[in-house]
């Protein structure tokens, strides 16, 4: 097939945000959307065709109620994020997004530390392995501790967590934080959104801390990989290339979760999060390749993330649009499919047609000749797919390994 891939799957993230409601997940996410786009802008509500109108609904709702997808770049990273809802009532939702999504950032409110949703989402994502990074948030708050959240995420949550910045100041003396890894800190100037930041030498007063934590971490990712093992017994410590590189595989292997922090409402910390989700969250080829069966035989077929592979997709949320009609939220783990194509619907043995492929982003909907493995997009045309349906080409058929998921279609007003 003559499609041409603009971005490298290398270059792909498919992450989820994950917190206990009032974390400050919203606010994480529109920051990010901020950053990572040119014409958002927060509190802005654009005309309806060109918005992406579940976020007209939540923010009218107040909670983050749909498990829709938005696309953004940050530097030559793709970034999708898939949306995982923090309301307790919707933790089904929240497992069928665990499903499609290859890591997760876990957000905290840095007074409260964990709280009770945290567990359970936690718990359902490592259900499924997720590798996952966390932060600290509102460490602008009267109260907050960066101690005692990470603490409780240890105690509480995992013994793999483990410090990769530290706060430089808090409360309202908040100014920037410590990239461990990089030994060096960041610092803003100002609160609003356009403040810009800028890299210093560690503060002074906070050098022994931050060296301390730094070894503890050098330590953990030692101890993940016998190599780094051999070296670090050798040298007695790692370099900062081979502590980065080895953070990022023990974080995508599940040994280590990273801990980061800042405050996303004072607009501190969230570039740096978004490296993160970069250097330390895996791209679709990092993930095990999935697994499903023939239909026919019931043997097990393992489908690799590769283009050259036959199309598969996963279907994990439709809903009803009133511009486009029925989106298909679809997850692709192999091969590439025109807009046009006649597909199948494995689960239901029924055949369809992809009339369109859609990209959501934060202001705009983007129509995209094909798609791609590893993407996430809007499939317009299918006609009685539900959520948890295999979509592949005729001739190849496969079933994903899928779970129950049991409420259909979502209503957009
Ligand atoms: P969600 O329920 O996890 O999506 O949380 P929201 O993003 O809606 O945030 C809940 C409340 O906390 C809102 O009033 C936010 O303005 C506030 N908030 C979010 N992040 C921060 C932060 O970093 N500092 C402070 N002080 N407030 C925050």
């Amino acid at each position: 097939m003559a499609v041409k891939r603009t971005v490298k799957l290398e270059q792909l993230r498919n992450i989820g945000i994950m917190a206990h409601i009032d974390a400050g997940k919203t606010t994480t996410t529109e920051r990010i959307l901020f950053y990572t786009g040119k014409s958002y802008k927060i509190g802005e509500v654009h005309d309806g065709a060109a918005t992406m109108d579940w976020m007209v609904q939540e923010q009218e709702r107040g909670i983050t109620i749909t498990s829709a997808a938005t696309t953004c770049a940050w530097g030559d990273t793709t970034i999708n994020i898939i949306d995982t809802p923090g309301h307790v009532d919707f933790t089904v939702e929240v497992e069928r997004s665990l499903r499609v999504l290859d890591g997760a950032v876990t957000v905290f409110d840095g007074v409260a530390g964990v709280e009770p949703q945290s567990e359970t989402v936690w718990r359902q994502a490592d259900k499924y392995g997720v590798p996952r990074i966390c932060f600290v948030n509102k460490l602008d708050r009267t109260g907050a501790s960066f101690e005692y959240s990470f603490n409780s995420i240890r105690e509480r949550l995992t013994p793999d967590a483990v410090r990769a910045q530290l706060p430089i100041g808090l409360e309202d003396q908040l100014e920037g934080v410590i990239d461990l890894v990089e030994m060096r800190g960041i610092v803003w100037k100002g609160e609003d959104l356009g403040a810009s930041f800028e890299y210093v030498e560690v503060p002074a007063e906070l050098k022994d801390e931050a060296e301390t934590y730094r070894a503890e971490l050098m330590e953990r990712v030692a101890e993940s990989d016998e190599e780094l093992t051999e070296y670090y017994l050798e040298n007695g410590e790692l370099t900062t290339e081979q502590l980065k590189d080895g953070l990022r595989r023990a974080t995508i292997n599940n040994q280590i979760v990273p801990v980061f922090c800042g405050s996303a409402f004072k607009n501190k910390g969230v570039q740096p999060l978004l490296d993160a989700v970069v250097d330390y969250l895996p791209s679709p080829l990092e993930v095990p390749p999935i697994k499903g069966t023939d239909p026919k035989s019931g043997n097990e077929i393992i489908r690799e993330p590769a283009d050259d592979q036959p199309f598969a997709a996963l279907a994990f949320k439709v809903m009803t649009d009133p511009y486009v009609g029925t989106l298909t939220f679809a997850r692709v783990y192999s091969g590439t499919l025109e807009a046009g194509s006649h597909v199948v619907n494995v689960t239901k043995d029924s055949k369809q047609r992809v009339g369109r492929i859609l990209q959501m982003h934060a202001n705009h909907r983007e129509e995209n000749v094909a798609c791609m493995t590893g993407d996430i997009v809007a499939l317009v045309g299918l006609k009685d797919t539900t959520t948890g349906d295999t979509i592949t080409t005729p001739d190849s058929r496969v079933l994903l390994e899928s779970m129950e998921f049991p409420d259909p279609v979502i209503e957009i007003a």
